[in-house]
């Protein structure tokens, strides 16, 4: 887990999710925890090392592999943690990832493992989008949904932590369907993330870069791709498609193959995030029908 500086104030630990770190005189904010102790431990002696302070932790988004560490870090240090309003009832009650993700069902244990389920997190302040002081930073958020409910991006001292609003263009890749919550709110927050006025962005998963910009639209191009190929499978089917077909037939279209139950239920989610912007954008409509959930191309003057 490499320390990279990005300016004065502002670092981040690169690693597959990466952790923000911004200091000021006496007090110094982790944006993110990673995913598990062994995680945190490495960023607290590297800030140890550098003689840095850890005073604050802002958790983006409540996904396991952004706040798996911040039990740890809060056992050991004493931290002022942020979060989200929405996402803190998560970070404060993380069975309820697993249970979402499980429609609802009293999860099964093997899907309450470390990626969907990290330590529960005390939050001290909730917060939304606006202006905020913690102590000696001076921050602005930005409400970033579509990947996680009430995701915020965070801007200190001109560098946007952009949270899982875009990911690197690699990230989008090794996923094939990247996870997303609501295209339509997707492709909303990453038109927003693009005008955000800053001296670079470092995402959740990928690196440091000042014309962010330009992955961002790669990032849109991307889910539009993907809502094209969904808005033609549809349209091949008249008589509508059904909800667990789409998810075969848009996973072994773009390779995904899924194994464990943790794995396809996020798959479903994002599956099912495109056929949302469909719906949202008026292209796809559904019914239940024969005991299935049943998505067709909706005709134009047909709504
Ligand atoms: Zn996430």
């Amino acid at each position: 887990m490499e320390m990279k500086q990005i300016n004065s104030h502002c670092y981040y630990f690169h690693s597959a999710v990466n952790i923000g770190y911004v200091y000021n005189g006496d007090d110094g904010m982790l944006i993110d925890a990673g995913i598990d102790k062994s995680a945190i431990k490495k960023v607290i002696k590297a800030l140890k090392q550098h003689g840095l302070p850890i005073t604050h932790l802002f958790i983006t988004h409540a996904h396991a592999d952004h706040y798996g560490g911040a039990k740890y870090l809060q056992d050991n240090y004493d931290v002022r943690t942020i979060a989200p309003k929405y996402e803190a009832a998560i970070l404060e009650n993380p069975s309820l990832e697993p249970l979402y993700l499980f429609g609802g069902n009293d999860p099964l244990d093997d899907i309450r493992n470390k990626f969907l389920e990290g330590p529960p997190v005390r939050i001290d302040d909730k917060v939304w989008e606006g202006n905020f002081t913690f102590g000696e930073f001076e921050l602005e958020t930005f409400s970033l949904p579509g990947h996680s409910y009430h995701q915020l991006g965070v801007k200190i001292y001109d560098v946007l932590y952009a949270a899982d609003s875009y990911f690197a263009e690699a990230q989008l890749k090794k996923h094939k369907i990247p996870y997303i919550t609501d295209c339509a709110l997707t492709i909303d927050s990453l038109s927003r993330v693009k005008e955000i006025l800053c001296d670079g962005a470092v995402p959740g998963h990928g690196e440091y870069e000042t014309n962010f910009q330009d992955t961002v639209r790669k990032n849109i191009a991307y889910h539009e791709q993907l809502s094209t190929w969904l808005e033609e499978y549809i349209s091949d089917h008249p008589d509508g498609v059904s909800h667990e077909q789409v998810i075969v037939d848009m996973c072994d279209a773009y390779g995904v193959e899924n194994n464990q139950l943790s794995q396809w239920l996020l798959y479903r989610t994002a599956v099912t995030a495109y056929l949302i912007g469909h719906i949202k954008r008026g292209t796809i409509t559904y019914a239940i029908e024969g005991n299935r959930w049943v998505f067709k191309q909706l005709k134009k003057g047909e709504d």
